[in-house]
């Protein structure tokens, strides 16, 4: 009686600690606060390193749904879970939408969740993991020879 209770007990709290990790890895860091993706203390998690962080950002939209052009401003020191934080400055295609988004490359899952405002989609956006000076003076076009000539 007591065994089976026990045993009931520790599988349920298993499943607790399972969902909680799991939302924490997929939407949003652990500790995380403030508005997603848009301050340093809560970045967007996601996964394989620099490339992850591409693959997120070239998926995101716009509000007026055009893709965005992107350069890694640099990192900015540990985020709420205690993973450098990296910081990254988006122009949309059409010139109209700028963004400055944190995000956290150290985590196994890609976030499915998007800033306020913009929306995920195809990669279709580019841009490169380093710092290129002022993005507001380049073109989606020329960012795209850019990353064509770094291939
Ligand atoms: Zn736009």
């Amino acid at each position: 009686m007591l065994d089976s209770f026990i045993r009931h007990f520790v599988k349920k709290m298993t499943r607790l600690r399972l969902k909680k990790s799991k939302r924490g890895l997929i939407e949003e860091v652990e500790g995380a606060h403030g508005e997603f993706g848009l301050v340093k203390s809560n970045p967007i998690p996601v996964a394989w390193g620099p490339s992850g962080e591409y693959g997120y950002l070239s998926r995101l939209r716009c509000p007026c749904s055009e893709p965005f052009f992107f350069h890694r401003v640099g990192s900015c020191g540990p985020g709420p879970d205690g993973h450098v934080v990296d910081l990254f400055e988006l122009i949309c295609r059409q010139h109209v939408h700028r963004y400055r988004l944190y995000l956290d490359m150290y985590h196994s899952v890609l976030s499915t969740k998007a800033p306020e405002g913009l929306q995920l989609s195809s990669p279709e956006g580019v841009g490169t993991t380093s710092y290129i000076g002022d993005l507001a003076r380049m073109t989606f076009e020329q960012m795209e020879d850019l990353v064509t000539r770094q291939k």
